[in-house]
């Protein structure tokens, strides 16, 4: 009989970096995380698993910044609109201005292929709203930069391992290299990972989400005039066309294909696919060889039917599966499909989203110490995340984790006991939302407060 387990780790691992904080995961939360504890005066190293930075923005190919407005009010700012400001003077970034951000036909036919839309709105056509494309190796750009600008120790191919523990506190993580595993020594430990990876291995109290998985894909050499004068001229023709591209595709949103600032070059948020786990090898492998096949047969069938698609060649899959939801930490608050539908503002409140707050007891792990979360992991009920875990606020919680993390380390205290109203403070100050003062449209539900579902 083989055996049932085997040793995998050696007894001890050198401590290749001491650091005030440790931040895993170099996605759209992490990169703003480390960026924002280091700017606030931490030593910074952060780890990631793949060769580049940018997580489901990067690698997963999605490839539009939403969830940064409630109607007219831009709701997130700070890293997520430097990173805006950076792509666009690449080149590389591309969103309506402010006189196109309205409800009319003439808006909507010249911004709904880049998909700036406001999704939640009823009605054939909605209204256009500041959200932005962007490209993919930009964001890579654009992240590393900012990352080396903020003198943040960049640790790449580093999959974490396991948190390193004192009881119940994290004092550092152990990763796997190339060279054998390395131990990294913080005072605060940021999971970042979009799974939990770190709060995982802690033994925090998770609960297990699942959602939607795709392959994101683009297709290029697509005349994109050609396509989207058939959608305006034959509209009839061009929604059953639509249809059977949703069909083959086993679901997709709105539109299937997109716009990005590469000309002929469109991104495809789709197929849709169920029941993956995203976390398991297996469905991993499984839902990949699903979306490849499903790309295959769309790419044919809009070769042979759809104008403008006729000479289409599919440029790339993404290289990382995409996932929405997998662990869900559970902090102390967990965050409810009450809480963002109707716009409850918590008094703790240091990220926001499309009209929704985040407070900061939902980046605390529960019965744990010396960790924070950011990221679409963070502590929400799992249909409450499916509204709430677009890049924008992950990168906001990103950045509220990185200035919490960065007061704990100074004041030589946890997470958990860091004078909220200050973080709120120095977020504002730098240029951040912290949803400190609740917008007229939100309710004030301080009741709220005292429940720890
Ligand atoms: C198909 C799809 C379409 C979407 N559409 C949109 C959209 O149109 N607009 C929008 O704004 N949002 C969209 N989202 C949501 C958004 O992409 C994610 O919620 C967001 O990227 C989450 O950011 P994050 O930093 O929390 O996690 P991630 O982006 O998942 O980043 C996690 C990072 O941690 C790293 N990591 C993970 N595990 C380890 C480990 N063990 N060791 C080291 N590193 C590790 C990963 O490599 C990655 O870099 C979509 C998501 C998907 C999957």
């Amino acid at each position: 009989m083989p055996p049932t387990t085997v040793p995998i780790l050696a007894a001890t691992a050198p401590v290749a970096a001491v650091s005030d904080v440790v931040v895993v995961g170099g996605g759209p939360a992490g990169m703003s995380a480390a960026v924002a504890a280091a700017r606030n005066g931490a030593s910074v190293t952060l780890v990631e698993r793949y060769p580049h930075l940018g997580g489901m923005a990067a690698g997963g190919f999605v490839l539009v910044l939403d969830d940064i407005v409630d109607e007219e009010e831009i709701t997130v700012r700070g890293i997520a609109q430097e990173m805006i400001d950076r792509l666009e003077t690449m080149g590389l970034a591309v969103y309506p201005p402010p006189e196109d951000r309205v409800l009319s036909e003439a808006a909507w036919e010249k911004w709904r292929r880049w998909g700036a839309i406001d999704f939640h709105q009823p009605g054939e056509i909605k209204p256009i709203v500041y959200s932005v494309a962007f490209d993919p190796e930009g964001w890579k750009t654009a992240a590393h930069d900012m990352i080396t600008e903020s003198r943040v120790s960049l640790r790449l191919h580093s999959p974490f391992h396991s948190p390193i523990m004192e009881d119940d506190r994290v004092v550092g993580v152990i990763c796997n290299t190339k060279t054998g595993p390395k131990a990294l020594l913080a005072d605060v430990v940021i999971d970042c990972s979009g799974d939990a990876d770190v709060a995982f291995g802690a033994g925090t109290p998770l609960v297990q989400g699942s959602y939607l998985v795709t392959t994101v894909f683009r297709l290029g050499n697509v005349d994109t005039a050609t396509a989207m004068a058939f959608d305006r001229e034959e509209p009839r023709a061009a929604y059953e066309l639509d249809r059977e591209a949703k069909r083959i595709l086993g679901g997709a949103w709105e539109h299937w294909w997109l716009l990005t600032p590469l000309p002929g070059i469109v991104w495809c948020n789709a197929p849709h696919m169920t029941g993956y786990d995203g976390l398991t090898p297996l469905d991993q492998t499984a839902a990949t060889d699903e979306g490849r096949r499903r790309v295959a047969e769309l790419l044919e069938f809009a070769r042979q039917r759809i104008p403008g698609f006729e000479q289409a060649v599919l440029v790339d899959v993404a290289p990382q599966l995409g996932v929405r939801q997998t662990r869900l930490i559970r902090g102390d608050y967990v965050v409810t499909k009450d809480d963002v539908v109707k716009r409850h503002h918590f008094r703790d409140s240091v990220a926001r989203g499309r009209g929704y707050y985040t407070p900061y007891r939902a980046l605390l792990p529960r019965d744990t110490q010396g960790l924070l979360v950011a990221g679409r992991h963070y502590s929400v009920e799992p249909d409450a995340q499916k509204l709430s875990r677009e890049i924008p606020p992950c990168m906001a919680m990103g950045e509220a984790a990185g200035v919490a993390a960065a007061m704990a380390a100074d004041a030589a205290i946890d997470p958990r006991d860091i004078d909220v109203a200050r973080l709120q403070r120095t977020l504002r100050s730098q240029g951040a939302d912290p949803g400190d003062i609740p917008s007229p449209r939100a309710v004030v539900d301080h009741a709220a407060l005292a429940v720890t579902p």
